[in-house]
């Protein structure tokens, strides 16, 4: 129990990698807030799992790329924290547009991808800061996209900008011992990528990954709970690919 006497803010975590983090960070001790968007049923399914298993948890439900959507998410932490400050926070909530190209995107459709792959993660970690404790962890959720070249390119672009704020962030945090690092998962099944359920794609996922698969939500969520640990302590700034060696030819 690593993380006994610790708490986790973990976005996007009512399904796929972000519920795989929050099952992980709570088994190992910490009360976790499952902060999610629109799904009150998969939210409740979390949060009654890591109950069942023994952890704790809290659901904070808040719209993230509207208007408020910070001061909505920190009026529920806050009150489900009741007075604790934050060890870890971990910013996984995204979107994806598959329409994304660039001869398809319009202003609209990039505002929202940017507003919430982007900008919540920097106001969310902005309003966290002051309940932030020293030697706290933070953990952005990236992709591989920032690497290789999909066609979904302001998805693409905000996960860069995601990497570049990690390394700004995790000089700032330095001298109060707070580790900033980036996560980058591969092709991973969840519902962002339904596309998977078809066996030729997941076949054609495997042949071009060294372990011979696609990646499964708690093959990453096992990653972000090191950096989460004490374990991960000396390692800041980072970016870690995490997708069974996508790629490698
Ligand atoms: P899912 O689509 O499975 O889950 C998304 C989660 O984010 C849900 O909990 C959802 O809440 C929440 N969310 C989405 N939009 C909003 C919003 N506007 N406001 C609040 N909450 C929101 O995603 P994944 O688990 O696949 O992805 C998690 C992270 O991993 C993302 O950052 C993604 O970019 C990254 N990633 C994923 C890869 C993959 O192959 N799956 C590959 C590389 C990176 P709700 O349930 O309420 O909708």
């Amino acid at each position: 129990m690593a993380l006994t006497g610790k708490t986790a803010l973990v976005t996007g975590a009512s399904r796929g990698i972000g519920r795989a983090v929050a099952e992980r960070l709570a088994a190992d001790g910490a009360l976790v807030a499952v902060h999610y968007g629109r799904n009150d049923t998969a939210a409740k399914e979390t949060v009654a799992a890591i109950e069942n298993a023994g952890g704790q948890a809290f659901p904070v439900r808040a719209e993230l790329g509207v208007e408020g959507d910070v001061d909505t998410l920190f009026e529920q932490l806050t009150a489900g924290l009741d007075g604790r400050g934050l060890d870890i926070l971990v910013n996984n909530a995204a979107v994806i547009d598959y329409g994304d190209s660039i001869e398809a995107i319009t202003p609209e459709a990039y505002e929202q991808v940017m507003a919430v792959n982007l900008r919540a993660p920097l106001f969310v970690t902005q309003r966290a800061l002051p309940l932030l404790r020293d030697g706290g962890r933070i953990v952005n959720v990236s992709s591989g996209v920032t690497w290789f070249a999909q066609p979904e390119i302001v998805y693409a672009m905000s996960k860069g900008a995601l990497n570049v704020f990690t390394r700004s962030l995790a000089r700032t945090l330095g001298p109060r011992q707070i580790t900033v690092n980036t996560v980058s998962p591969g092709i991973t099944e969840t519902d962002m990528n339904g596309w998977l359920q078809q066996p030729e794609s997941a076949a054609g996922v495997a042949a071009i990954t060294a372990l011979g698969r696609h990646g499964q939500p708690d093959d990453i969520g096992d990653v972000i709970a090191f950096f989460a640990s004490d374990e991960g302590r000396w390692v800041t700034g980072q970016v870690l690919e995490v997708n069974g060696g996508l790629w490698l030819g």
